[in-house]
């Protein structure tokens, strides 16, 4: 912390009062808001809403990091933790510079063999308790009779189940399997606006570039342009921040000898049905363009092996409603409050997980999800 405290310029002790600061949040919010359902009449509730100054929701993050830094780069370094929702720094509240302590508490990790491995280590655990996975059976509907779930349709099979546990989208899940498109849930998911997408370009290096580490963020220089691109022109940012990881830094084994395994994203805005082939080709021209300007170099003449994902890929690979990664987004001081809970409170024995439902989206809050709705299925059925 203080050598980058050093090189951006900024006070002494600063980044500490600020990590002091999330540390806080995290210690308030964490108990009611990410381990648990959110109940508002809890005694945990009760608590923090003693000490709900400290949770900073008056303020959006990047009024808060302006707040507690003076050098506008340290204030863009951690505004861009609103991205791991899906949001933006300049609408999100300062609740959400709890996103710092937890990186910055827990580290970051990469597992063996990818993030691949965490979902197989999940179903050999599962599997080693004699659960039966089917793989590649897709749920045409969730079988209702009256007020509550008794089984799913796959490929027009009727399969009877005690609970259903939907991990798909929440709008999809209602307006598809649930044919319950006028339900208040479905219609609140109608309004709530969608967290952004991702367009990563994959490239196979035929070389390695000493200038990359294995983390990169080559950061845009007009950061508000950029989210107002996103989140209200809709458009892929025309001057992008960069994400650069290579993973064949750390494991050498991910790329042929002597190459390298680039994973490139930018964040883009979810799917409108915007015309994605020129806003990919105007994307990649913008990436190349910023990777040249940071090491002085040309590097698509390098690019050996090149794989896209858009959002209208995700949408159509994972079921995400208009191809957004994280569900709906953090951008107001209510979104919280207003995702699918875990269970459901029309049906009796249907229960939500994944990041489309509580806690949110990406991979923690999602883990997070499985455990608070797995908890909640033991308490209603034990
Ligand atoms: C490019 C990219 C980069 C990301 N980077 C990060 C990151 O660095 N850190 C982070 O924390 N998060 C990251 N995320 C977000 C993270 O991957 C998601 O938030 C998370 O995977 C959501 O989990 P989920 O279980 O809700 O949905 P998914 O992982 O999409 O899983 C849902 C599954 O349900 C299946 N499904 C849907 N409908 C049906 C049906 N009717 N019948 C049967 N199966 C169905 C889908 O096929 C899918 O396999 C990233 C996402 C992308 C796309």
């Amino acid at each position: 912390d203080e050598a980058l405290q050093e090189q951006l310029h900024e006070p002494e002790g600063s980044f500490k009062k600020y990590f002091e600061y999330t540390t806080d949040i995290y210690s308030i919010a964490a108990p009611v808001f990410l381990y648990k359902e959110i109940k508002i009449f809890s005694w945990k509730a009760v608590k923090m809403l003693f000490q709900f100054r400290k949770l900073d929701a008056f303020r959006t993050m990047h009024e808060s990091n302006k707040a507690h830094f003076t050098n506008p780069k340290t204030v863009q370094l951690f505004d861009r933790y609103a991205t791991y929702t899906g949001s933006s720094p300049y609408k999100a509240p300062a609740t959400l510079n709890i996103i710092p302590h937890v990186e910055h508490a827990y580290g970051g990790w990469l597992p063996k063999n990818g993030i691949h491995a965490i979902p197989e280590a999940m179903a050999r655990v599962a599997r080693e308790n004699d659960v039966d996975i089917q793989l590649n059976s897709s749920v045409d509907s969730i079988v209702k009779e009256g007020k509550k779930v008794t089984g799913v349709k796959i490929g027009g099979e009727k399969h009877q189940c005690d609970i259903v546990v939907a991990n798909s989208d929440v709008k999809a899940t209602y307006h598809s399997l649930l044919g319950d498109r006028d339900s208040k849930m479905a219609k609140r998911y109608e309004q709530l606006e969608p967290s952004s997408s991702g367009l990563v370009f994959y490239w196979g290096m035929d070389c390695a570039f000493p200038e990359f580490s294995i983390n990169n963020i080559l950061f845009s220089d007009n950061y508000q342009e950029e989210f107002h691109e996103l989140f209200e022109s809709m458009h892929v940012p025309s001057k992008p921040t960069v994400y650069i990881n290579i993973t064949s830094k750390l494991i050498p084994t991910d790329a042929p000898r002597g190459c390298e395994n680039w994973f490139v994203l930018v964040n883009a805005p979810c799917n409108v049905g915007q015309d994605w082939e020129a806003e990919i080709k105007k994307a990649r021209n913008s990436v190349l363009e910023k990777i040249k300007e940071t090491i002085g170099e040309d590097v698509s003449g390098h690019i050996m092996h090149e794989h896209l994902l858009s959002p209208v890929d995700i949408q159509r690979l994972t079921g995400s409603s208009q191809g957004s990664l994280y569900g709906i987004s953090s951008n107001s001081r209510t979104a919280a409050f207003k995702r699918q809970s875990n269970n459901s409170k029309r049906y009796k024995n249907l229960y939500f997980a994944g990041g489309s439902a509580h806690p949110g989206g990406g991979i923690p809050m999602v883990t997070l999800s499985g455990k608070i709705c797995s908890r909640l299925i033991m308490e209603d059925h034990s």
